[in-house]
C-alpha cells in the first residue's frame, strides 16, 4: 500500500450544482514531494484541504499510513501545513511563533529547545531570533510559518501557494530551501500551486488538474516532453507550445496559410493512418535556424518574418506570423534578430506533437 491513496475522492460543495473534484484517484509513495499544479479554481485547495481534514469528502476513501482517515479529525492525521495567508502572532518573537504550537501539545521544554534550534538552523533565522514578525521582511515572515510548521515533525507535510506573496526574487530563493527542506526532512510533502514553474522545479512527480479532475500525473520532464492532451502541452512550458490548425493527408500537413510540412516515415507510422484537420503542437525550442539543422531539414524549411523579440539574456524568444497563428521560437543568444527581419527555421520532426481536434487528446 502506498502511504497516501486517494480512491475515487469526490467533493461537491453544498449549493453548487457541480463538483469542484471528480474521481481523484492517486497513490502518493513516503518521502515524494508531489505538486498540485493547475488554473485557479481547478480543484487543488479542495484536494488539500480533503487531506488535512478541513473539508468533508463526499464520496470515495482516503487512506494515510493504511489508515482510512476520512472521518479523521485534522489533529489526529498527522499533517502539518503552511498557507499562503499564514498568520504569524504579532506579539511573539520569531523563536516563541515557532514553539508555540510544541507548546500546545505538551512536548517537554528540552525537546522544544533542541527543535527550534533546529528550525531556526536550518531556515537561517538566527539573528533574528528575538524578532517580532512586523521587523521581518516578508520572506522571513514565510521561514518563521515554515518553521512552525516543520518543528511538529509529522509525516506529512502540506503546502498550499506558499511563495506567492513574495516577490519574484524572493519566490527563486524559497524554491530552493523548500526543495532543501524536505530533502533534509524526508516528510511527504504536498505542495499546490497555479505556477508551473515552481511544480516543474520542485516535484518529484506532478499531478496537472482541471475543473477537478487529474488530466495527468508524472515527473516533471514527462509532462514536458509526452503531454497527454492539449490542455497539459500549453499549461507547462513557457512560452507556450506553438498550436497550428492544420490538415494531415498521407504524409504532407498544410497550415492554415498553405504552407506545407512533409512528415517523416517514424512520425506516420506513430499516427497509424489518421488524417484531416488536427491541432499540430511544437515547443518554442523545436523551432530551429541555426545553420546545422537548416541544411539537416532542407527540404521543410520555412520562412517567417520577426514581429516582436524577447532578449532573455540567455536566449531570445523569436515572434513571427506563420501558419496562420502567431508563433514563437526560442532561440541561442547568439542567434540575433532584428523585428522585420526574415528568418528561415524548420520544424524538429520528432519533436512534433498531433492533437485531436474534438478530444484534444495526444495522438503520438
Ligand atoms: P484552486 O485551489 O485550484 O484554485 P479550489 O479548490 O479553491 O481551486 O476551488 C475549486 C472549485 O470549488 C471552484 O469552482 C471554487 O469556486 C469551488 N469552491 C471552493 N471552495 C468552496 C466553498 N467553500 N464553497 C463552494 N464552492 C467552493
Amino acid at each position: 500500500m502506498s502511504f497516501i491513496e486517494f480512491k475515487n475522492i469526490c467533493k461537491k460543495y453544498a449549493g453548487n450544482d457541480k463538483n469542484s473534484v471528480t474521481d481523484f484517484n492517486l497513490d502518493i509513495e513516503e518521502k515524494e514531494f508531489i505538486a498540485f499544479v493547475g488554473p485557479s479554481g481547478c480543484g487543488k485547495s479542495t484536494t488539500l484541504r480533503m487531506i488535512a481534514g478541513f473539508e468533508e469528502i463526499t464520496s470515495g476513501d482516503l487512506f494515510i499510513d493504511g489508515k482510512r482517515v476520512n472521518e479523521v479529525a485534522p489533529a489526529d492525521r498527522g499533517i502539518s501545513m503552511v498557507f499562503q495567508n499564514y498568520a504569524l502572532y504579532p506579539h511573539m518573537t520569531v523563536e516563541k511563533n515557532i514553539s508555540y504550537g510544541l507548546k500546545n501539545m505538551k512536548v517537554p521544554a528540552h525537546e522544544i529547545k533542541k527543535k527550534v534550534d533546529w528550525a531556526i538552523d536550518i531556515l537561517g533565522l538566527q539573528e533574528f531570533r528575538y524578532r517580532k514578525p512586523k521587523n521581518l521582511s516578508g520572506g522571513q515572515r514565510q521561514r518563521v510559518a515554515l518553521g512552525r510548521a516543520i518543528v511538529k515533525n509529522q509525516k506529512v507535510f502540506l503546502m498550499d501557494e506558499p511563495l506567492s506573496n513574495l516577490d519574484a526574487k524572493l519566490r527563486v530563493s524559497m524554491r530552493t530551501e523548500i526543495s532543501k527542506l524536505h530533502r533534509e526532512m524526508g516528510a511527504t510533502t504536498i505542495y499546490v500551486t497555479h505556477d508551473q514553474v515552481e511544480a516543474m522545479t520542485m516535484a518529484d512527480r506532478i499531478v496537472i488538474m482541471k475543473e477537478g479532475v487529474i488530466q495527468q500525473v508524472g515527473k516533471p520532464m514527462e509532462l514536458y516532453d509526452h503531454p497527454v492532451n492539449k490542455f497539459v502541452a500549453g499549461f507547462i512550458g513557457s512560452p507556450q507550445m506553438n498550436f497550428f490548425d492544420v490538415t494531415l493527408k498521407g504524409n504532407e500537413v498544410t497550415f492554415e496559410d498553405g504552407n506545407k510540412l512533409m512528415l517523416p516515415e517514424a512520425i506516420l507510422k506513430k499516427l497509424n493512418g489518421k488524417e484531416g484537420e488536427m491541432t499540430l503542437g511544437i515547443r518554442g525550442e523545436d523551432l530551429k535556424m541555426d545553420a546545422q539543422n537548416l541544411e539537416l531539414y532542407k527540404e521543410n524549411k520555412m520562412k517567417a518574418v520577426i514581429t516582436d523579440t524577447e532578449v532573455m539574456g540567455n536566449e531570445n524568444n523569436l515572434y513571427f506570423q506563420f501558419g496562420g497563428c502567431q508563433a514563437v521560437a526560442r532561440v541561442s543568444k547568439y542567434e540575433i534578430c532584428q523585428v522585420g527581419d526574415e528568418i528561415e527555421f524548420v520544424f524538429m520532426p520528432s519533436k512534433i506533437h498531433f492533437f485531436d481536434k474534438e478530444t484534444e487528446m495526444n495522438y503520438l
